[in-house]
């Protein structure tokens, strides 16, 4: 077996069945990705439109694209055709833009929203009194083809484990929030965290991750 294959193996036997593995391949040329899906895997993550979108039309059909990364409005267009789960929604903003691409498109396109949990300065996402203001807005209720899926989170990049199971605590507390309360209509299913990268997802698991994000132990470290 290839190293590629050998490690999606070993991945899906620690991470499932409780979460989804979704192998982040952004950077890796075609033929990585290949392997990965010789060796079953569907789940595919990717940062950037353009690039995700090469790789979609290259690659076989039944792939699962994740797009992970932060994403710029106009570019929203290419991948509303066939995007299977949009992690990365972190403004109004772009979740309306979403909406209009999915109509367009005659279909409902799945989301999470993005969370901002980490002490750094870089990453995006709602921080919980804005994300908890947005679902009772008028603005969210309107959009009717998006699904909200669940919730997105990067803790921080540090090798403090304290530290970055509080950050997932509180994600998975927000999530448990919101459906406790009921917060949004039933047409959104509201079923996944997504939650820990190569870094920290044995304690994302922990903390009741059920979509870990998994690059660089897969497929090796990016340039
Ligand atoms: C790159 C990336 C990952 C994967 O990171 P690794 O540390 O290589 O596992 C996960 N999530 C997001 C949002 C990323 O951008």
């Amino acid at each position: 077996m290839s190293k590629i294959a050998d490690n999606i193996v070993r991945f899906r036997e620690s991470v499932e069945p409780q979460a989804t593995l979704v192998a982040v391949s952004k950077t890796k040329p075609i033929s990585d990705l290949q392997e990965a899906y010789d060796a079953g895997q569907r789940h595919l993550g990717e940062n950037k439109i353009q690039e995700m979108t090469e790789k979609w039309e290259t690659l076989p059909k039944d792939i699962h694209w994740h797009m992970i990364g932060h994403t710029q409005r106009n570019k929203v267009k290419y991948m509303a055709p066939y995007v299977h789960l949009i992690h990365s929604v972190d403004s109004p903003r772009l979740a309306k833009e979403i909406n209009k691409q999915a109509q367009k498109n005659d279909r409902v396109i799945n989301c999470l929203l993005q969370v901002f949990i980490a002490d750094e300065e870089s990453k995006y996402g709602f921080d919980e009194d804005e994300l908890m203001a947005y679902l009772n807005s008028d603005a969210f209720k309107n959009l009717k083809n998006i699904n909200i899926h669940g919730l997105m989170g990067m803790a921080t990049f540090t090798d403090d484990k304290d530290q970055v199971r509080a950050e997932f605590k509180s994600l998975m507390a927000m999530f448990d929030k919101i459906k406790s309360e009921q917060l949004l209509d039933p047409r959104h299913e509201f079923d996944e965290l997504s939650m820990g990268m190569t870094g920290d997802y044995e304690i994302a698991l922990e903390e009741g991750s059920t979509m870990v994000r998994i690059g660089s132990a897969i497929f090796g470290s990016r340039d």
